[in-house]
């Protein structure tokens, strides 16, 4: 049987280094035939070897569930890549020269472009089809220069390409779509605070469609406090460490990256589980979520003025969808600002986009929930036609 093509999906790929995550998605419906994850690539004892057995393993398990993927007449295979650089503002064609760019972007994104790049390389021989690449990066490639500059030498900066980049960009520019349509509203007119919440936690400042500010930087490790990144932190931080804690630079990476923030403060780094011990008293959780809460505050006022008023504040990814401790305690006390929630709406489960603040008020306040693999799929979709 063969299929029109609006309801030909695309294969949306998010390579690790040792994992891969699969999404097949027709993007006109935002129908998932199938999604999954394969782990351990690589490690001793697996039995997936490298990105080309993980492919295998992925077409094994779908055929298990009654998709050929050989069979399916495939549109394309979206690829998501963490860092686009300078160069790549929006999604691309991958060809021999992309994928080598790509590559090349190694030493900004060294624990996730390699891998990307292997990911790709192992599909492109695997399906003959366009492949795509979107970019975590892209939707903050617009930054005016007083946001994304970082006030250090101007031919250091050029020369190694240091800039403010921003990460989580497909989801602040699906969710910033998405909440123009739940408001019934064109996003040209909106003016948006939104929190990516989840593991990684981001916010962005969005005016009419445009990123004009974010939290995250050169790396993902600026900004909010996350589950294990510390977010911002004086800079002297790292020269205090060195001399002090005797750290080397590596040490210090792995320090904020991976032993700090939530986890650092609570010895936790699931939000769930941090909010089980804030229930029964912990003092280390409590700190974490009032230092989360915190920091948050602390971009949701700055973006504020930044813009100079806004229409919406939006809460998205695992934590912003679920959480209704968070919602309530970062919009508590801002009523001065318009910026207040219904406490029953707040309450209410749900995992479809909604509206949270009371009838009327100034700032709409909205839990929206984000899906990256559907704006990659649909990314993939407009660009190969
Ligand atoms: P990732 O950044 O890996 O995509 P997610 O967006 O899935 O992460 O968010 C993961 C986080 O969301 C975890 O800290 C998890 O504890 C939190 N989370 C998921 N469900 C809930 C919930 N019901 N209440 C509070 N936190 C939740």
């Amino acid at each position: 049987m063969t299929e029109s093509p609006s309801e030909r999906p695309v294969l949306v790929l998010n390579a690790g280094s040792s994992s891969l995550k699969y999404q097949l998605v027709v993007p006109e419906t935002g129908e998932v035939r199938a999604r999954g994850l394969v782990e351990r690539i690589g490690e001793s004892g697996s039995e997936v070897a490298d990105h080309s057995a993980a492919l295998q393993s992925m077409a094994e398990r779908l055929r298990g569930e009654g998709i050929d993927l050989e069979g399916l007449s495939l549109r394309a295979v979206g690829h998501r890549v963490v860092h686009g650089g300078p160069g790549f503002s929006e999604p691309v064609a991958i060809d021999d020269e992309v994928l080598d760019r790509i590559r090349e972007l190694s030493a900004l994104a060294p624990l996730h472009n390699p891998a990307a790049a292997i990911g790709i390389e192992a599909a492109r021989k695997r399906f003959d089809v366009p492949h795509v690449a979107v970019f975590d990066t892209a939707f903050f490639a617009s930054l005016p220069p007083e946001a994304s500059t970082y006030a250090v030498p101007r031919d250091l900066a050029e020369k190694h390409a240091i800039r403010r980049y921003g990460f989580h960009g497909t989801s602040h520019q699906y969710v910033a779509q998405a909440t123009a349509d739940l408001l019934g509203r064109p996003v040209e007119d909106l003016r948006q605070v939104i929190l990516h919440l989840g593991n990684g936690c981001s916010a962005s400042a969005v005016r009419g469609g445009h990123a004009v500010d974010t939290s995250m930087g050169l790396t993902p490790l600026e900004g909010l406090v996350m589950g294990t990144r510390s977010g911002d932190v004086d800079p002297g931080l790292h020269a205090y460490l060195g001399r002090e804690a005797g750290l080397s630079l590596d040490e210090i990476d792995t320090l904020l990256n991976k032993k700090s923030g939530v986890l650092g403060l609570s010895g936790v780094n699931d939000f769930r589980e941090l909010e089980h011990r804030l229930a029964a008293g912990d003092a280390g959780a409590r700190l974490a979520f009032d230092v989360v809460v915190h920091r948050l505050k602390h971009y949701v006022g700055a973006y504020l003025a930044i813009l100079g008023g806004i229409d919406a504040l939006v809460f998205t990814a695992g934590v912003g969808e679920n959480s209704v401790s968070v919602r309530a305690a970062v919009t508590d006390g801002l009523e001065g600002l318009g910026i207040e929630v219904d406490r029953a709406r707040n309450a209410a489960r749900s995992k479809i986009a909604r509206v949270i603040s009371p009838t009327g008020a100034m700032v709409v306040v909205a839990v929206v929930p984000t899906n990256e693999e559907l704006a990659i799929a649909r990314q993939t979709a407009d660009l190969v036609g």
